[in-house]
């Protein structure tokens, strides 16, 4: 079985849509770690179409502050601007949909998924010191989270854990075989707003029969979704992050 892993799509359908003919008859099931809207400027166009095709999906920071479930207290100016403009485009309905997501972890027969950490969904991975208590009680060999937008994650083996690299830029793939004994936590990177110094979206493909990761990236029109955002009256900055991918 084949599994598109998506994370922080954060409402940008220009990168979605490029990864999703990226992965074309590559995978048989999407799953989604959190972050569905938020940011970019089409929130309902992605929220329905990860209704529609993803499961599980896990709740992200995002998700929950503009269904409210959360406060905007920890957001910046930015992110807290564009979760209200996002709450005006999204109807009764959507958001009862983004208040009914579950918090991870969530497992997926060999895996599981979660947001930010197994134990807080709004807790950060960003380098292996973080990671390395949380694989003491690893309930699967393999997850995938999201949060950070930064792709690669941690391993652990026989107690030595280390971080797993991002795509290099001159790439569009690293193909990771998985190893008896190991234990992994990828971060598939961020579809719809990077934040590992590369502008290219980001996403994983898990094949559970032959045992290995694909972490992937794919150009998309980062131009045009700059100027969406300018034109819908969102921060210009969120814009203008894109395309140095930060
Ligand atoms: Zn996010």
């Amino acid at each position: 079985m084949q599994f598109l892993i998506l994370s922080d799509l954060h409402a940008n359908w220009r990168a979605l849509e490029a990864v999703l003919a990226n992965a074309e008859g590559k995978y048989r099931q999407i799953v989604c770690c959190g972050d569905i809207v938020g940011y970019n400027p089409n929130p309902a166009k992605v929220l329905e179409w990860t209704r529609t095709h993803c499961a599980p999906v896990v709740r992200g920071n995002h998700d929950k502050a503009v269904a409210g479930v959360d406060d905007l207290e920890s957001f910046n100016d930015a992110a807290r601007e564009s979760a209200l403009w996002t709450i005006g485009k999204l109807n009764q309905e959507q958001l009862g949909y983004l208040r009914e997501l579950p918090a991870g972890p969530s497992l997926v027969p060999d895996f599981q998924i979660w947001h930010g950490s197994p134990v807080d969904e709004d807790e950060y991975l960003s380098t292996a010191q973080e990671a390395a208590p949380l694989f003491a009680n690893f309930g699967a060999p393999l997850a995938f989270f999201g949060h950070t937008h930064l792709q690669g994650g941690f391993f652990s083996k026989y107690g030595r854990v280390g971080g797993i690299p991002q795509v290099p830029r001159e790439r569009s793939e690293i193909v990771f075989e998985l190893e008896p004994d190991v234990l992994y936590m990828f971060n598939p990177g961020s579809v719809g707003q990077p934040r590992d110094r590369d502008p290219r979206a980001a996403y994983a493909i898990y094949d559970s029969e032959k045992r290995t990761v694909a972490l992937r990236r794919v150009e998309y029109p980062v131009k045009e979704t700059a100027a969406e955002i300018k034109d819908a009256g969102l921060p210009e900055v969120l814009g203008l992050r894109l395309f140095v991918g930060f």
